[in-house]
Formats: C-alpha cells, sequence, structure tokens
C-alpha cells in the first residue's frame, strides 16, 4: 500500500483548499450546516453551490476532459472528497447525474445521447434520479416487474418504483424496466431514459423518519418513451446497470470524513459536563466505547488507501468492496449510538430548540444512518458475497 500523496497530489489538494477558502457559501462556514424551511429550499440553495462549483471547475472532475470533467485520477477524486468534507461544504445535489449517470452515458449512450444529456449534468440545469428499486425488487433488482412493450416509435412502460432519491426534483430518471417477459431474469431488462415530466409519471413523496421527504414512489401508467432513449441495446440492460451499481459502490472518502467529523463531535459533547452533571467521558464504559470508534475510524482509512492503491494499479475490485461497505455502515450505527448515549434526554430533540444539541442535527444524523446497511447492498447482501466469494461457502440459495 502506498501511504504517501506525490507533489502533483498535493498542489491538487491545495488549489481545491483555496478555491474553497474562496468560495464556500457563507452560510456553510459556521460548522453547523444551516436549517431550511422546506426540501424545496435546501435543493435549490444546493443547486445554486453545483453550479458555483462548476464553474470553477469542480464537479464531476472524474470526467474525461472532453464531457466537461478534469480527467481525475482516483487519488485526486479521494482528495477532491476529503477536501470537500474537511471544509464541511455541502454535497452537490445532482449525485445521482454526475456519479451515475454520467459515467453510464460515457460508457454506453450513443454520441447523440451525450451530447444531449451530459452538458446539463455538471451545472445541475437537469437534476437526475434513479429508477430501479421496486416494492418487490430491492436486494434482488434482477426481479423487476416495470414492463416496457413495444409501441410505435418506442415502447409504452408500466410499473411502480420506490425508494426514489430526489425524483420530486428530477427532469430525466435512469429506468430499468423488462422488455422481454420470456427471458431468464437478468436477460429481458433494457435500460432508458425516462422523461419526468412525461405523461402518466406520478411521483409520491415518502416522509421519513428524520422527517424529510427525499424519497419517493414513482407510479409509471402508459408513459411513453421514445427510442432514441434507450440506453445500449435492447435486453442488455443489466450489463448496463452493473455498470451505474459499480459506480455505487467502491471506495467511500466522504463517509470516512464524516464519520471523522462525528468523532470530533462526540469527543467535544463526551467532554463537556452539563447542567451539573460530571462529564459523560469520566465513565470508563464511554471512554472504552470512543477508543473503539477512533480505532475503527483508522480501520476505515486504511481499508479506503488499501483500496485506492486497487485502483490506481488498475487492479479490479473484488469482493473487498464489501467488506469496506460492510464495515463502515455498522461502525457508523455503533458510532451514533455512542452519540445518542452521551446526548442522554436532549437526544430526543430531533428539531431546534432550546433544548437541542447540535440543532438536533446528530439525532437527525443517527435516525439517517439506519438506512446505511439497507442503500448500495445491504449488510445481509454484503455477508453473502464475502462468504460465497471470499470464504468459499456454499452458496446461500
Ligand atoms: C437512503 C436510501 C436511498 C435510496 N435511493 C434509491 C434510489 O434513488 N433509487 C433506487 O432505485 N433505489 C434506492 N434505494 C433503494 C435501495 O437500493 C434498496 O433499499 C436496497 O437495494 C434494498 O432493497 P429493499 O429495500 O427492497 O430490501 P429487500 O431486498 O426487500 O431486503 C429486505 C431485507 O431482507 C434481506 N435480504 C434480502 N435478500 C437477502 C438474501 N438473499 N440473503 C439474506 N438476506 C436478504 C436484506 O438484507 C434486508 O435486510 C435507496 C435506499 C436507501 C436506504
Amino acid at each position: 500500500m502506498d501511504l504517501s500523496f506525490s507533489p502533483a497530489e498535493e498542489a491538487f489538494r491545495a488549489e481545491l483548499r483555496a478555491w474553497l477558502a474562496a468560495n464556500l457559501p457563507p452560510a456553510w462556514r459556521g460548522g453547523e450546516p444551516p436549517e431550511f424551511a422546506s426540501l424545496a429550499e435546501e435543493v435549490a440553495a444546493l443547486r445554486d453551490w453545483q453550479r458555483a462549483l462548476a464553474a470553477g471547475g469542480w464537479v464531476g472532475i472524474h470526467w474525461p476532459r472532453e464531457y466537461g470533467g478534469r480527467g481525475a485520477t482516483v487519488i485526486e477524486h479521494y482528495v477532491f472528497q476529503e477536501e470537500m468534507a474537511a471544509a464541511r461544504a455541502p454535497e452537490i445535489i445532482n449525485r445521482i447525474g454526475v456519479n451515475l449517470v454520467g459515467p453510464t452515458l460515457i460508457a454506453h449512450g450513443t454520441d447523440e445521447q451525450r451530447r444531449r444529456f451530459l452538458p446539463q449534468i455538471l451545472p445541475a440545469d437537469a437534476l437526475w434520479c434513479q429508477l430501479f428499486s421496486e416494492p418487490g425488487a430491492g436486494s434482488d433488482l434482477t426481479a423487476l416487474r416495470t414492463r416496457a412493450e413495444p409501441a410505435p416509435g418506442g415502447w409504452v412502460v408500466n410499473g411502480q418504483k420506490v425508494w426514489t432519491s430526489y425524483a420530486q426534483f428530477a427532469r430525466w430518471g435512469i429506468l430499468l424496466a423488462r422488455t422481454d417477459p420470456s427471458a431468464p431474469k437478468a436477460k429481458g431488462i433494457s435500460y432508458f431514459v425516462c422523461d419526468m415530466q412525461a405523461p402518466g409519471v406520478t411521483v409520491r413523496p415518502l416522509r421519513q423518519m428524520t422527517g424529510s421527504e427525499e424519497f419517493n414512489e414513482v407510479f409509471l401508467e402508459d408513459v411513453f418513451i421514445p427510442r432514441d432513449h434507450l440506453i445500449g441495446r435492447e435486453n442488455a440492460g443489466w450489463a448496463i446497470a452493473n455498470t451505474t451499481l459499480a459506480h455505487e459502490r467502491g471506495t467511500s472518502p466522504r463517509q470516512l470524513v464524516i464519520h471523522r467529523m462525528l468523532l470530533q463531535d462526540l469527543l467535544r459533547l463526551a467532554r463537556a459536563g452539563r447542567d451539573g452533571a460530571p462529564p459523560p467521558a469520566s465513565d470508563p464504559v464511554v471512554r472504552q466505547r470512543i477508543a473503539q470508534h477512533v480505532i475503527e475510524v483508522e480501520i476505515t482509512r486504511l481499508n479506503n488507501w488499501r483500496t485506492l492503491t486497487r485502483l490506481q494499479r488498475r487492479l479490479p475490485l473484488g469482493p473487498e468492496s464489501s467488506f469496506i461497505k460492510l464495515f463502515w455502515s455498522e461502525m457508523s450505527q455503533r458510532m451514533h449510538d455512542t452519540v445518542m448515549a452521551v446526548l442522554g434526554a436532549r437526544g430526543l430533540c430531533w428539531q431546534p430548540g432550546p433544548h437541542a444539541e447540535t440543532g438536533g442535527r446528530l439525532t437527525r444524523s443517527w435516525l439517517y444512518y439506519r438506512a446505511a446497511s439497507l442503500f448500495a447492498g445491504s449488510s445481509e447482501i454484503q455477508r453473502n458475497i464475502l462468504a460465497e466469494r471470499v470464504l468459499g461457502l456454499p452458496r446461500s440459495r
């Protein structure tokens, strides 16, 4: 494993750090992220932020230069995410467009599709959503039942998607639908671009336990998809979906830095006595738990570096990416549980108020990260992969 950054990588880091120092909006400079009256207001602010980043050449840095990226290396991409998180800069809003759709279109789209869709992604002019999961198809996505039937000039789609993040703000969606129901499960699926403003598309927000409504159900009733919105060949969508899914896994530098910052929050809270009570850190059990978290965050860092080294040497990621996902997501839930133990009764205040610590942010974070063991492949699925492909145990089904 190579544990150092080259002078060019350090120069890249310095350039980005200087840009962030000059351009990070004032609302995000106080340490605590700003509160917004609604999700729509937050999305609008994040679109402005992404536009500013794109104008500085800091969105989609891993895209090739000819499509507006910087052709950044995996290490530069890692450094980028590290610096963004360290500056507590908000994430870009068009993550699905930049991280999933762009690389998929670059690999599998036609020239016309690339010309049409790519330029609107980087400055967040058109937001994208991912219409993959269905009520009966999540971990086993090949079970999806949304049907695309041939029609003059294209297809007519009927079905239901669920957990579609930011669908209510999206202009376009990447859609998996079954085009050949007689073929074996993975063989009859096609990959489309769905116009979210087309007649027959209904988006219904789902309220999460954090109080936010990022998720949606999406109903597709006789939605027409023109022929030029097919990505790749008909019935070859599963292989293309795997390009998209591969970009969802891999390293998690942003999560690494988020949990380093969570550790800072935890240490600050554990050291502070409140209302005449001794500081939580005077409890040896709390101290042991925090020490364990410090060790685990360090393990996450080293695992990220190991993966980076493999990527840099152009070696395939392999099943160890399942280990990284499994480890950080379960570490996150353990750390958040300690944060809640340290907050005590104040942890009940999940919205800003006189008794809320960090305006309720840490409690909402605890609620949000319950999802970490589900998204991008649940813990059980990661364990199955590790059992079968690393330990060589018999297949579970
Ligand atoms: C924050 C978040 C954002 C998301 N955003 C999107 C999005 O934008 N677009 C989109 O398409 N989807 C999105 N998803 C959906 C996500 O991909 C699915 O939740 C995930 O694939 C799991 O599928 P499921 O929810 O249907 O659960 P299921 O697959 O039904 O699983 C339920 C439980 O059964 C277990 N299980 C399932 N199969 C097995 C097995 N073979 N062996 C052992 N245990 C098993 C699982 O581990 C889990 O505990 C999002 C999810 C989250 C949490």
